[in-house]
């Protein structure tokens, strides 16, 4: 179809201008849970690094620490080489699935109590509340050209934004270093140029990440959101407004209305700047502290509590039901209100979410109760693939790892299965009363052995037969063993 003589009309823009959020303040029991979780959380985030775990001499005495530069991972009495990072794989799969269960039963509590831009963001609300004021006089003063009162506002926000960070930065820093240590060397300026650049790159993160971006990092650049959709049903705890009860919305006084007097108080609260009374949106981080702004507006009117709360949609559903074809009137609330849905906690998706936790937890403690202390390897020299000494003996080359990952010195005994007669000698090490080769191992630490097999001269040999090599305890006991090959040019005398 031709637009000649005629304007087509613009395509419809892709892109929605930012608009400030400007949070009031609220008091609730919601509220005073999520200040009671924040504080948890910000204290176990700070002081864990300062926290000392005894491990012996020679070792670090930081509870929580990954040693990158010994390539280990130390959790109070666990200690992780970087062969087990499989258990920190385990870790992240069972925190997934246990988000999963959590969601499906409790919608989104991870994004609006616990999830760190949440947590953050809301410290950081709080300081900026403190210091300019509550939602009015922010939106105020952010109208108002700049003066000189404006300035200093701004700027002792950002002072503490910047410190909060600064903080924050600092202590991610002390989850891979020495906490008092590394606190000195930044102080002092004697930490290396990596320590300084993870430092601001940490700082630089939280103060764009929860004074600036907020509530877009949840809209725009958070995944979850878009699928944990997939693990909510109607049976889930959601935040809802019980438009059944609350609709046809209108002022205080005005006739045949519902219980919502528009107020926006819940509006005003919400840190995303959303409306819970359009309905289930993406935005809605469930924090629930439209929840306690409605019930505080609920309160002062006399009128029951709950015209938004943590509710079930099966619960919504049921109740608006109950109510169909009434007038809003204090029929219409007595008949809602009655319906009493006590939600599904055990439901098919519960079931298995809960069944793959436990297989995952039961799957991860087995694994780590049977994990070896000890590990042997062996790599057999390829280049050159035999020699053949002056007396016509066939000698090959291999270099022997063992692993110790006790705080103990070992020795065992090396001997070798597979090639009758042969000679076995480890470099560096020596032979033990039976003429075995000694290896002594270094306490929480990998040693290597080269060691040369030499089979007897004039043995016939094929090119390739396969030899075990085998550590033995002081009782003679087989404590590890690990396979190989002897290769010769074969068939020779
Ligand atoms: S706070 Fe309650 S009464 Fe006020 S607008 Fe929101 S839902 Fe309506
Ligand atoms: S709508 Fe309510 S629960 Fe959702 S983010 Fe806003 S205040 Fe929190």
């Amino acid at each position: 179809m031709s637009h000649i003589g005629t304007s087509p009309a613009a395509p419809p823009s892709l892109y929605a201008a930012h608009r400030k959020v400007h949070p009031r303040s609220v008091n609730g029991p919601v509220r005073r849970f999520k200040w009671a979780v924040l504080m948890a959380l910000l204290g176990l985030y700070y002081i864990v690094p300062w926290l000392r775990w005894d491990r012996g001499p020679g070792a670090p005495d930081q509870a929580v620490l990954v040693d990158m530069g010994h390539g280990r991972l130390y959790f109070f009495w666990i200690e992780l080489w970087p062969q087990e990072v499989y258990f920190l794989t385990g870790i992240l799969v069972l925190a997934a699935i246990g988000l999963f269960a959590v969601t499906s039963l409790f919608g989104r509590v991870w994004c609006g109590f616990t999830c760190p831009q949440t947590v953050w963001t809301d410290l950081f609300m709080w300081v900026e509340r403190a210091i300019q004021g509550d939602r009015n006089t922010r939106i105020k003063l952010d109208a108002q050209p700049m003066s000189g009162r404006k300035a200093a506002l701004k700027a002792a926000t950002h002072a503490a934004w910047l410190a909060i960070a600064a903080a924050t930065g600092g202590a991610w820093i002390m989850y891979f270093n020495d906490a008092p240590t590394v606190t000195l060397d930044i102080l002092t300026g004697d930490a290396t140029a990596k320590v300084y650049f993870f430092f601001g790159l940490f700082a630089l993160t939280t103060y764009v990440l929860a004074g600036f971006a907020r509530e877009q990092v949840c809209t725009y650049m958070c995944p979850w959101p878009r699928f944990q959709a997939a693990m909510l049903d109607n049976q889930s705890l959601v935040v809802s407004y019980r438009g059944w009860r609350g609709e046809p919305r209108g002022k205080l006084k005005a006739e045949g209305v519902g219980d919502c007097v528009d107020c926006r108080a819940c509006v005003h609260v919400c840190p995303t700047g959303i409306d819970i009374r359009d309905g289930q949106q993406l935005e809605c981080i469930g924090c629930g502290l439209c929840v306690d702004a409605c019930n505080d507006v609920m309160k002062k009117l006399d009128r029951p509590q709950g015209l938004i709360a943590f509710e079930t949609l099966a619960n919504i559903a049921a109740s608006e039901a109950a109510t169909r074809g009434m007038t809003p009137c204090k029929a219409r609330l007595e008949a809602g209100m009655a319906v009493r849905h006590v939600p599904k906690m055990i439901r098919p998706r519960t079931i298995l979410y809960s069944a793959v936790l436990v297989a995952v937890a039961l799957v991860m403690l087995g694994a780590f109760i049977l994990r070896d202390m000890h590990t042997l390897a062996v790599l057999r020299d390829r280049a050159p693939l035999y020699v053949t000494l002056s007396d016509g003996a066939i000698r090959n080359a291999y270099t022997l790892k063992l692993a110790n990952k006790t705080r103990e010195i070992e020795g065992y005994a090396l001997v070798l299965d597979g090639l009758p007669g042969a000679r076995l000698v480890a470099q560096s090490a020596q032979a033990d009363a039976a003429g075995h080769p000694l290896l002594t191992t270094r306490p929480d630490g990998l040693t290597e052995w080269r060691v040369l097999v030499t089979a007897p001269s004039g043995a016939v040999l094929p090119q390739s037969m396969p030899v075990t090599f085998r550590l033995l305890d002081g009782a003679g006991r087989q404590v590890l063993s690990t396979s190989s090959v002897f290769l010769s040019p074969g068939g020779r005398p």
